[in-house]
């Protein structure tokens, strides 16, 4: 039997292990934080109920293998307890990093870290109860800009509008193209379509119909295309809450109230240009002002530096080899030595980040496994002691939750939810967690 560690407990590293194990080998998961699912359990729409508990039915069935091993609660990197060269230094046949795209992409705006101006990242992560984010400040004003014309500004345009405890007044959606380059989906759409101020909409139409002309884009055909709520008759409009639009528009200076809290920002205003098949923005001298108390970036996230992998614009070196680039895409490159880490792979979010859904994670994870696998033929047997490397971790300090601490946990949140007469219960704080397993063991000792 050979060992793998997967760095990773979202859906490209859970269904990566799967196919891992189900050849056979030993798989060692090591996971950041103390539950498994990634942005499939802190990231998708908290009243997705439906999806997240059947992925969580998925990964369940993928911890019950006996040769998938998982020790969460476990940071890998310069921040973490465990370096990438300690892993290696472990001597699994392989190591796979599926560790999602946890860098913030960043503007290099003025102000930008004032009170009020958030990650989306960050943001689901609150509200979506992973710790320590829950317990971080992500105070919300009345008028909130969420920059970026995604599924994940429409998610936070609906927790602002519809599910927080304390709902915006208002959410600009600012958006550095036009209404045609909209890329959200027309059913996470209708989640917040109630809210549009049409009026608004339509002068936003109006203001910006010369720059959309000049690339042949006809304002006439926005309802067509990608605004289908514009030919639906109007919903009786919420008389609190507004969802706005402000296109062609780039973030270009946050400005600060003395308290420290953005208080206005200033958006440079563009053009389109047409380049080949697409339609670029390209900024102009002028510029407006958006009166907004808080800020929300949904641009897309960027994969994380500090994880210690060779690390080129924004993302981790992958292999160049083109004589095989099928496998060479999954396999990380040392930019120094100028060759590929032998045995060390990407997939999922951690290889492209912000690229797709659920199953767009889970098919690159099984593309990647299967050449992981194909490379395991080469490699002799080696099978490593879990509970020495539990041990190895915990010597450092951590406490490591593990498969068994994994049920004690979900039995505890059961629980509270039943006491609470709630659908589901999650803790918000590690420290909660590690208590209720503890809690847990110790009520199952005494039943023993
Ligand atoms: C706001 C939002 C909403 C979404 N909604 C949907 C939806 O409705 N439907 C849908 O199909 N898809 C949705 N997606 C996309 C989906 O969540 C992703 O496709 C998928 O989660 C990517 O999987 P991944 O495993 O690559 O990364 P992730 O899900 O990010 O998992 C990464 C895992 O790595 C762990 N990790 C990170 N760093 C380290 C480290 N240094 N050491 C150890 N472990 C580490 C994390 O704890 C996490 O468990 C949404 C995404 C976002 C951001």
């Amino acid at each position: 039997m050979k060992t793998v560690f997967v760095v990773g407990a979202g859906p490209a590293g859970m269904f990566a292990a799967q196919k891992i194990a189900q050849a056979g080998h030993q798989v060692i998961i090591l996971n950041r934080d103390i539950k498994p699912g990634g942005l499939a359990e802190y990231g998708i729409y908290p009243t997705k109920d439906k999806m997240k508990v059947g992925l969580r039915k998925q990964f369940a069935k993928v911890l019950a293998l006996p040769n998938v091993h998982y020790l969460g609660h476990v940071t890998v990197g310069q921040n973490g307890c465990l370096s990438i060269a300690d892993l290696r230094n472990l001597e699994p046949c392989a190591i796979v990093f599926a560790v999602g795209a946890q860098g913030t992409k960043k503007l290099e705006l003025e102000g930008s870290s004032a009170r009020g101006v958030y990650s989306a990242k960050d943001f689901v992560y609150f509200y979506n109860q992973l710790p320590p984010f829950t317990s971080q400040d992500f105070s919300i004003g009345k008028r909130v800009a969420v920059i970026g014309m995604g599924n994940v500004a429409i998610d936070i345009a609906r927790w602002l509008l519809v599910d927080a405890p304390e709902k915006a007044a208002a959410v600009i959606v600012v958006a550095r193209r036009g209404p045609f380059e909209a890329k959200f989906d027309k059913k996470e759409f209708a989640s917040v379509e109630g809210f549009l101020d049409r009026e608004a909409f339509q002068r936003e139409l109006k203001r910006i119909e010369p720059q959309l002309a000049a690339v042949g884009q006809d304002i006439s055909k926005v309802a067509d295309e990608t605004f289908p709520v514009l030919k639906k008759a109007e919903l009786q409009a919420s008389e609190d809450s507004r969802l706005l639009f402000r296109f062609l528009s780039s973030p270009q200076r946050i400005h600060v109230d003395q308290a420290g809290r953005i208080e206005r920002l200033t958006v440079t205003e563009n053009l389109l240009v047409q380049r080949g098949e697409s339609t670029a923005c390209k900024a102009t001298e002028q510029t407006a002002d958006l009166e907004v108390d808080t800020m929300i970036f949904a641009i897309g996230d960027v994969a994380d530096p500090s994880l210690g992998l060779p690390y080129g614009k924004d993302s981790y070196l992958i292999n160049p080899d083109t004589s095989d680039a099928a496998r060479a895409a999954y396999e990380v490159f040392d930019d120094v030595r100028s060759c590929a880490m032998q045995g060390v792979y990407v997939v999922g979010w951690a290889r492209k980040a912000s690229e797709g859904l659920v199953g767009i994670a889970r098919h690159d994870a099984e593309v990647g496994a299967t050449h992981i696998l194909k490379y395991l033929d080469c490699t002799t047997s080696k099978e490593i002691a879990v509970d020495e490397i539990k041990r190895h971790i915990e010597a450092k300090g951590v406490r490591v939750v593990d498969k068994a601490d994994l049920e004690l946990l979900a039995r505890a949140e059961e629980q509270q939810a039943r006491e609470r007469n709630l659908s589901w219960f999650k803790f918000s704080e590690d420290e909660a967690m590690l208590a209720a397993i503890e809690a847990e063991r110790a009520k199952a000792g005494v039943l023993v």
